[in-house]
């Protein structure tokens, strides 16, 4: 392989969305991945919601990124008939506890910029949304949904048109600093290794990420947290039209068991958070359906527990452990040339054309 300008480890949607923002400068790019295509990795196992941006803390990257992503992502989507849709969202409070909560993240969603997220009484939820169950809610109008594979295709071809190489069944395995840059030691399909120089190297590769950093001398942690997903069925298609989500806890480890819809019009119910060893398992235990009916149908009263069926399953790369607090992205240049991006869970598809940007700036 002859010498590389740049170099991006993984083709999910951040090594993609990093490519296309890359190309077309006349700059030698491989995106190496080691699945035998794109796509396959946490970007295809997540909710596909873009999300508004109102629940990370004020100045946070996460909170900061998802909002720019999220506007950038819109004129994309339009611009290039990926396929989308601007659902709405409701957050909804069913006890007078989750009310009072409700009241913080709205100040939240304003201090970071979401100006369009109001506050409805349970008389305008029943206008809007009749057959859920609520006290009150959060009304989030900009939240929508988007087909993930279709938005890294569209990366992926932007990314290609502009001269940039994917190279797949590759995994990287070690890197070395070299005078100006850095060697990449890989792995093709048939298990040989082989070597090439790089001057700069960008490091997305979601689960393995701080795999990779750690060759180069970093010190990162990466807890996996399983998010399980059920379908439904048997339940009308237009019983609700809004994504409908609970009060979250408030350490910021996942959204709650959530109502969600693909573009399709088809429900499904998830993700909740299990923190697991490190390994890649997506089996849904039976005993998710009856869970999720529990958690669930005290805000969706119209559903049976015979409607929830366990589904998929996705995993975060999560730098916050069991017991930590809020951890932010971490996207930095750890050494000359070196960028690491660490940690990339929710909202890392809705932040991903944002990201690519503040990658370039970085640059
Ligand atoms: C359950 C769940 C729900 C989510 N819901 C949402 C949502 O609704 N909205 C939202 O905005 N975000 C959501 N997210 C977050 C979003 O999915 C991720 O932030 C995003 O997909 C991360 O993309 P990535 O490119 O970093 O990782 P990946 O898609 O995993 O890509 C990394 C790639 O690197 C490759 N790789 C790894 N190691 C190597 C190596 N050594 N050599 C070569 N290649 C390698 C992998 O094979 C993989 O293809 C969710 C995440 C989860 C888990």
């Amino acid at each position: 392989m002859e010498k590389a300008d740049i170099t991006i480890i993984g083709a999910g949607v951040i090594g993609l969305a990093i490519a296309a923002e890359m190309a077309g400068q006349g700059l030698n790019i491989f995106v190496l991945e080691k699945n035998p295509a794109h796509g396959g990795g946490i970007s295809s196992r997540n909710s596909e919601v873009i999300h508004g941006g109102l629940y990370y803390p004020e100045g946070s990257q996460k909170a900061r990124l998802c909002f720019t992503g999220r506007h950038m992502l819109y004129e994309i989507a339009a611009k290039n008939s990926i396929p989308h849709k601007k659902t709405g969202k409701l957050i909804v409070a069913v006890t007078p506890d989750e009310i009072e909560e409700l009241d913080r993240l709205y100040k939240n969603g304003l201090q970071n910029g979401v100006s369009s997220i109001s506050l409805i009484s349970k008389r305008n939820i029943v206008r809007i949304e009749p057959n859920i169950q609520a006290e009150a809610a959060l009304y989030s109008p900009e939240t929508g949904i988007i087909s993930a594979h279709d938005l890294m295709n569209y990366f992926l071809t932007q990314a290609v048109n502009g001269k940039v190489h994917l190279v797949c069944n590759t995994e990287v395995t070690g890197i070395e600093k070299e005078a100006d840059g850095y060697q990449i030691i890989a792995r093709n399909a048939k298990g040989e290794s082989f070597e090439f120089s790089s001057a700069v190297v960008i490091n997305c590769a979601g689960l393995s990420s701080d795999t990779i950093a750690n060759m180069m001398g970093g010190n990162y942690k990466l807890h996996y947290c399983k998010g399980d997903y059920c379908s439904i069925s048997g339940v009308k298609q237009a019983m609700v039209q809004r994504l409908i989500y609970p009060v979250p806890a408030k350490n910021h480890v996942g959204l709650g068991v959530h109502l969600t819809l693909d573009l399709n019009g088809r429900y499904k119910l998830g993700p909740d958070t299990t923190y697991i060893e490190r390994f890649e398992d997506y089996n849904v235990a039976p005993e998710k359906a009856a869970q999720f009916y529990q958690s669930t149908s005290k805000f969706l009263p119209f559903l049976k527990e015979e409607n929830v069926h366990p589904d998929m399953a996705g995993i975060r790369p999560k730098l916050q452990g069991p017991n930590d607090d809020f951890c932010d992205f971490v996207i930095q240049e750890d050494a000359p040339g070196f960028i690491n991006l660490v940690g990339i869970e929710s909202p890392g598809l809705t932040a991903s054309p944002a990201i690519a940007r503040f990658v370039k700036e970085m640059l």
